[in-house]
């Protein structure tokens, strides 16, 4: 379909979805195995955009944006014809004979608001679960993935149903046209005061929201466990996308007297997985823009620098940052950090981790490094998180059979494989009574 007014777009995707072409489950597999033809045949394509967007580097980008959506891809594929099943309900005696079930109807048109900093992944995750559920689609990629988001335009209605999906491209103004419209679901990842003004947007037709938001994640080191195993995958986790990842642990809090011991330890990690000049590892990628460079550089004074500090404005470059003694009030405690800069901040024992993490917002993701089981069971019952992983930061989100999604200001709603069928989908109550 050829980009025109939002008003149009929308009215021909309606019309589309309302002659029941994407019901079919053939249709529905079809379109998830031309999406799949896209991604493999034009892999070069969005590695080289991405490059262009991010920096990032084709292991990283395979793995973390194509690698990843042929997962959830494949993943959706295998059960989808499992997933909608009727599934049979139980009833009172009373009401026998008769029989109860669920299926799944699809909503009608969905709009599919996608971020920058996973700017394949994050537009075709989304669009996998919607399609598989029926639907039809608006996909608006970010302005601030500008090669990205002309490579979806471009590429998708060549390969997907034109009839079916609609890529507008563009920034506020483009992005505030289209929520005028009315959707049957509304798909948001992003910030959460662009979050408040899709939520608005939408209550003016009840439209349903999801909003995956970020926020700050915490991670809990316990005195005791393996710091040198703990170090390295706080590295690759944090690190991974110069720190510019939702999930990304944003700060440490170190237990007793864990913090000493673990700064040598990033430090080494940091060394060991980037090199002794990071920014000559071609897998290391840049922050995305110079607003964000100017605010991630200052925020590099809220501590002592246990490594890293280095930037370079003309390439975006800002090295793998780790910084101790941070005040739980310095500048950079005060917002998501969404970069390479990694605080720790000591705290005596488990009940002051605790009191600090449920002091604030409701992270996205919280993580813990312990061996004991208690402490996994007190951080499962005494905090809430969108997700709490123990042991890995950030792998969560690749386990396609787990719900992916915020709670309170990390956001609402969740995704990715049977939870993405729930989200595109009513849940229709059939009761089925013979008549005599
Ligand atoms: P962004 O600037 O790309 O904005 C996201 C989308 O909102 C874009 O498509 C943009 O065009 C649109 N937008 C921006 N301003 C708007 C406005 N005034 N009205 C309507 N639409 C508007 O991305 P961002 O918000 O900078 O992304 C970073 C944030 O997203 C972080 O907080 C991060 O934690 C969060 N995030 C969450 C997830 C998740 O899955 N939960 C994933 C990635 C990022």
């Amino acid at each position: 379909m050829a980009p025109t007014d939002p008003g149009t777009v929308v009215a021909h995707l309606r019309a589309t979805f309302d002659t029941g072409r994407t019901k079919p489950l053939d249709w529905r597999l079809g379109q998830l195995q031309a999406l799949r033809t896209l991604l493999t045949e034009q892999q070069d394509v969005f590695l080289a955009a991405l490059h262009a967007d991010l920096g990032k580097g084709p292991a990283e980008a395979y793995r973390t944006e194509i690698g990843f959506t042929l997962n959830e891809l494949d993943h959706t594929v295998a059960h989808l014809a499992e997933w909608l099943r009727p599934k049979p309900a139980g009833l009172p005696d009373a009401f026998l004979p008769a029989e109860a079930r669920v299926v799944r109807d699809p909503l009608g048109v969905v709009l599919v608001i996608a971020p920058w900093n996973y700017p394949l992944q994050l537009a075709l995750a989304p669009l996998v679960g919607a399609l598989a559920a029926g639907n039809t689609v608006v996909l608006k990629p970010s302005e601030l993935a500008p090669a990205t988001s002309a490579a979806i335009a471009e590429l998708l209605p060549r390969y997907l149903d034109p009839q079916a999906v609609a890529v507008v491209e563009g920034a506020v103004p483009e992005t505030t046209a289209l929520l005028e419209q009315r959707f049957d679901h509304i798909f948001y990842t992003g910030n959460g005061a662009v979050g408040r003004i899709v939520m608005a947007a939408a209550a003016r037709y009840l439209t349903p929201v999801t909003l995956e938001l970020g926020g700050k994640s915490p991670v809990v080191v316990e005195p005791g466990v393996d710091l040198a195993a703990t170090a390295q995958r706080l590295v690759r986790g944090k690190f991974l996308n110069a720190g510019q990842t939702c999930v990304a642990p944003d700060y440490v809090l170190a237990v007793g007297d864990s913090a000493t011991e673990l700064e040598a330890q990033l430090a080494a990690a940091v060394e060991a997985t980037y090199g002794a000049d990071p920014a000559a590892d071609p897998e290391y990628g840049r922050i995305v823009n110079e607003r964000h460079f100017d605010r991630l550089t200052a925020l590099l004074d809220s501590g002592r620098v246990v490594t890293g500090g280095g930037h370079d404005r003309a390439t975006r470059y800002l090295a793998p940052t780790v910084l101790a003694d941070v005040s739980p009030e310095a500048p950079v405690m005060r917002e998501e950090i969404f970069g390479p800069i990694l605080p720790i901040i000591a705290v005596p024992d488990l009940d002051a981790a605790i009191a600090f993490i449920n002091g604030r917002e409701k992270p996205l993701a919280l993580y813990a490094f312990t061996d004991s089981e208690q402490t996994k069971q007190r951080l499962t019952i005494e905090t809430s998180s969108g997700a709490l992983a123990f042991g890995l930061p950030v792998s969560h989100l690749a386990v396609p059979e787990l719900p992916f999604g915020g709670v309170g200001e990390s956001g609402m709603g969740r995704y990715h494989g049977e939870y993405s069928i729930d989200t595109f989908s009513h849940a229709k109550a059939i009761l089925d009574k013979p008549v005599s």
